[in-house]
């Protein structure tokens, strides 16, 4: 068997990320409070039913693919090929870079390592392109 990978060792790559961003929305019920007066003014106040209390709530939304702002060194290359009914969830090619730990750090996925800048760059726009 034959394995050929994209980079090779040493070689210099960029790497592109799409981070999630917390996006808080605040509760429109209970105006971020968490209760709703009783009409009673000697009653309790009630726990807001639609934030059950929580004053809002948050969500995590697409934020666009960006250049990891370093060029970085591939340090290890991980393969893994299986035949098909044999798939597991390390199938493909990933990337240990010098720049983001190794022995031990982050494994960047081939579809997220670009040969250099331009590439990278033209990378995004694709992908923030399908986005919108
Ligand atoms: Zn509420």
């Amino acid at each position: 068997m034959e394995i050929t990978t994209r980079y090779e060792l040493e070689q210099e790559v960029v790497t592109i990320h799409n981070t999630n961003k917390a996006v808080w929305h605040p509760c429109d019920m209970c105006g971020e409070t968490g209760y709703i007066p009783d009409p009673d003014p000697d009653k309790r106040p009630w726990h807001c039913p639609k934030c059950s209390g929580h004053k809002g709530r948050r969500t995590y939304e697409p934020t666009a693919w960006a250049i990891d702002q370093y060029v970085a060194h591939v340090a290890a290359v991980r393969v893994e090929v299986s035949v098909p009914d044999c798939v597991g969830n390390g199938d493909g090619t990933r990337y240990m870079l010098r720049e983001t730990g190794c022995p031990s750090g982050t494994l960047h996925e081939e579809a997220n390592v670009c040969a250099n800048i331009a590439e990278a760059q033209a990378e995004c726009d694709r992908r923030n392109g399908e986005a919108n």
